[in-house]
């Protein structure tokens, strides 16, 4: 049973290195997953991954199931989950290729299913730290052992899309506090946490947010930029599943308790 999750997002749709030994396709109470789950190994650790928007990016941002996503994880027994998202930056030092590791959110987005609570159980999570705390560090030791600089800090605000944001919006969101914006971590987020699954997010920035450039922005840019990312990334994971890992240091397994009604 794989203990781990990876989710890939715009430009990555496999993770360097990854031995595949199985394809897992599921069906979950709430639909199908993005795409085929590959089970393989990485550093001796069994890793499930999915390609958030499928593995020929067909799946608009606003029309992923995170809720099968995230469900098809826990089928799987997945316990901790890496979530790679590009991400457009808003902060100063959020420049082109600069992998962040986000530890706060804002969510701008609607229209998402984004509980598995609505039926009959109030469920209120407490989610002031969205990101898992112990799998954050996990990602520091390894890009300390991968010698690769990772910003450690930084609020990514998710919005609906398809559509890029305007100037004004950038600027409105830089007031707010967000550092990076995308359009993919919530509900994935949230819904790992109702699940009680650790989730830390490894965010690529890929291009300067609406505003900060002259310059029109692409998805092309987007593509490139993360593939130029990749080799980062892939020292990044192959240090961070040769971790040894402890049981989680973190409140994430206890989320249910005193959340209930
Ligand atoms: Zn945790």
């Amino acid at each position: 049973m794989p203990r781990f999750g990876v989710i890939g997002g715009s430009g990555l749709y496999g993770i360097p290195g990854l031995e595949i030994v199985d394809t897992v396709k599921l069906s979950t109470p709430y639909g199908s997953p993005s795409e085929s789950y590959k089970v393989g190994l990485l550093s001796g650790k069994e890793i499930a991954f999915l390609p958030r928007h499928g593995a020929m990016h067909n799946i608009h941002p606003h029309k992923i199931n995170h809720r099968a996503n995230i469900w098809g994880f826990r089928e799987l027994g997945v316990e901790r989950i890496i979530s790679i998202c590009a991400s457009g930056g808003i902060g100063g030092e959020m420049i082109p290729g600069v992998i962040a590791v986000p530890d706060q959110l804002i969510d701008m987005t609607s229209g998402r299913p984004s509980t598995f609570y609505e039926e009959d159980e109030v469920v209120h999570i407490d989610f002031s730290e969205p990101f898992c705390g112990d799998m954050r560090e996990y990602v520091f030791k390894a890009a300390e052992a991968a010698e690769e600089a990772v910003v450690k800090t930084g609020t990514y605000i998710c919005v609906n899309g398809p559509r890029l944001e305007t100037a004004a919006e950038i600027r409105a969101f830089s007031i707010l506090g967000a550092d990076m914006i995308g359009m993919t971590v919530m509900p994935e987020a949230v819904l790992a946490r109702e699940l009680e699954i650790c989730l830390a997010g490894v965010s690529v920035i890929t291009n300067f947010a609406a505003g900060r450039t002259a310059d029109k922005l692409t998805t092309t840019e987007v593509i490139d930029t993360m593939q130029a990312a990749s080799q980062k990334l892939r020292s990044l994971m192959k240090a961070f599943f040769a971790v040894t890992f402890s049981s989680p240091a973190c409140r994430c397994g206890q989320t249910l308790q005193d959340a209930k009604m």
